[in-house]
This record gives structure tokens, sequence and C-alpha cells, in this order.
């Protein structure tokens, strides 16, 4: 299946817009890339950087005959952006997105499109703490995950050619049922992003002389609890129901862990680390056969509860 477009239009220069944009744009992928952002000057801005071929704050002509369009937007705004972009979609448009979660939006998409367009969702699992245009990489997608969730509604045509534009990007592209795909990002993002905020939101109790002391570890911890509020608030929110049971089990284990302390209980606070430990070495395993491993984490998890 070709990954050549005549003409892709890529909306909401950020980071993965201005992403998507340069690494069509620096893979051949489309003829022309067209940029479309809410202000002028972030489309100039991404035209100057060699990330976009012509950049537009013009919706309706941004996409106007592009075979593909990319909504790059937050999630709350991609269904109000495709409503005012629809009635310019040429006969046949493709249109994918990236945002992190995918139930509420393979839900909404498809019924703002003209008839004849098709929506298949996608969510690349590459990223960054840091939002905005100028954070943009060309390469950012390179031997990254990226999940395309069709439903039994996807058209085969439309599925194979939005596969063949991210894998023309650089991605390995994956397929999930959009309700197993928000259960996994929970899970492997969501969790993980939640956690980092809220102990970085708890660091306001922490007296002042504890921060000359950040080591490695707090490095290694809070990078993600930087990220933006708005956009994770947007991203915990809309997943809030697939995510309150792994946020349950984290609220369980820290506990655990507290009580094991509080009772001087070395034993338990031992097992339960290991346990971690284990889990994490089972995840990477299993991610590194591609899941052939079987699932491990949950083994190790069972056994040791
Ligand atoms: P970002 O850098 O803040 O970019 C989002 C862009 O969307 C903004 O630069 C802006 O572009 C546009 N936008 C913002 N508010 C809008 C609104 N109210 N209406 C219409 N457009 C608006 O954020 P990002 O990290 O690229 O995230 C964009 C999407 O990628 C999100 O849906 C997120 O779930 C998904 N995602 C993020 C990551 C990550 O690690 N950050 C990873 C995978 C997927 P203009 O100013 O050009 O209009």
């Amino acid at each position: 299946m070709s990954a050549r477009f005549e003409r892709i239009a890529v909306v909401g220069l950020g980071l993965l817009g201005g992403s998507v944009a340069g690494a069509a744009r620096a893979r051949g992928v489309a003829k022309r890339v067209v940029g479309v952002s809410r202000g002028r000057d972030t489309a100039a801005a991404a035209v100057s950087a060699g990330l976009a071929d012509e950049g537009t704050s013009d919706l309706a002509a941004g996409v106007a005959g592009a075979e593909l369009v990319v909504l790059c937007t937050p999630i709350f705004a991609m269904a109000d952006t495709l409503r005012r972009a629809s009635g310019q979609l040429a006969e046949g448009a493709l249109v994918t997105d990236v945002g992190s979660v995918k139930g509420a939006l393979v839900e909404t998409l498809p019924g703002l499109l003209p008839p004849g367009a098709h929506y298949v969702g996608a969510h690349p699992m590459a990223g960054s703490h840091e939002t905005g245009l100028r954070h943009a990489s060309k390469g950012l997608f390179e031997g990254a995950v990226c999940v395309l969730t069709p439903t039994a509604a996807t058209a085969p045509a439309a599925l194979a050619r939005v596969r063949a534009f991210w894998a023309a990007l650089g991605a390995r592209v994956v397929e999930r049922d959009p309700a197993a795909h928000d259960a996994e990002v929970a899970w492997v993002s969501h969790l993980p992003h939640a956690l980092a905020f809220a102990y970085a939101a708890s660091l306001a109790a922490a007296p002042r002389e504890a921060f000359a002391l950040r080591g490695s570890g707090f490095r290694d911890f809070t990078r993600i609890g930087a990220s933006d509020p708005e956009l994770w608030a947007d991203i915990l929110a809309t997943n809030e129901k697939a995510l309150a049971g792994p946020l349950a089990a984290a609220a369980r284990s820290l506990a655990r862990l507290a009580d094991a302390l509080a009772a001087g209980d070395l034993e338990s606070v031992h097992r339960l680390l290991a346990a971690g430990r284990e889990a994490l070495a089972a995840a990477n395993a299993d991610a590194r056969s591609g899941g052939r491993a079987g699932n491990h984490v949950a083994h190790v998890a069972a056994a040791k509860e």
C-alpha cells in the first residue's frame, strides 16, 4: 500500500503536529505538507523551520483538497476542529489523529465526517514533557509504537492507507480495539503521569532545604511530572474510567507499603519491593518478545499478592 500522498494537512502545530508535519516532509510522504495553526505566526514558523511546505491559519483552506488530515490538537478540541473542517474535506479524504485516548474519539469523530470520508484513530506512543512547535522533531516517530484503533466500521482500504502513513514516518504500527488501547495506556502512560504529578504536588509539604539534595532518582521520577497540566488534565479526565482501576491498585500498593513500614515489618516491605522489581522485569521481557512471553506481569503480581 503506497504511503505517498499528494497533499496532507496537519492541524494543530504543537509538539506532535510539528513533528508529524516535519517527519512527513523529511520522509517525502507527501508532495505538499500543509501546517494549519490557529496562529499565523505559528504557521509561518513551521514553514521557516522546514516542517511544512505551506502554513495557514485558515482551517477550511488548509484541509481543502487534502487526501489526509492529521488532527494534532488536544483531545477536547478535536471534535470541534473536525466539525469546522468537515465541509471542506475532499471526497474520499482520510482523517487520522494523535489523541492519547481513543474510545471517545472513535465514538464521536466518524459521525462528523461527510459521506465518503474515513476516520482511522491513531496514537503514536512518542512525545515529551515539553509542548509547542519549538520542541517538534522530525525524528520523533522513528522506532516508536503507533497504535491504530480501527473498529468494525473502518473501511479496510482506509486502514491500510493510514497504516502505511504512520509506518512511513518510521513508526512500528500495531492495532488495538479502542477500549483495549485505553485500558492498556492507562497502565503504561496515564498512571505514571498521574503518580508523577501527585508526587510533584506533594512536594509543597517538603522543606525547601531538601531540594538542594536532589539526585538522579528525583530527576528520573519527576521528568514527566513537569508535563503540561492542561494537556494532561484533558488526557486523564478523558480516560477516567479506564484509569480508575490502575489508580486504585497503585493506591493499595502505597498503603500496603506505608502499613508495613509503620509496623516495622521488614519482610513485607522487602516482598513488596521485590514484587515490583519482578513485575517490571516481566513487563520489559514481554515488551521485548512482542507479547509472546505471555502476561508475566499479571502472573508475578498475582503470585505476590
Ligand atoms: P501541544 O504541543 O500543546 O500542541 C497542541 C496544539 O494544538 C497547540 O500547539 C495548538 O496548535 C493546538 N491547540 C491547543 N489548544 C487548542 C484548542 N483549544 N483548539 C484548537 N487547537 C488547539 O501538545 P502535544 O503534546 O502536541 O499534544 C497534542 C495531542 O497529542 C494531544 O491530543 C495529546 O493527547 C497527543 N499526544 C501527546 C503526547 C505527548 O507526549 N505530549 C504523546 C502522544 C500523543 P496551534 O496553536 O498551532 O493551533
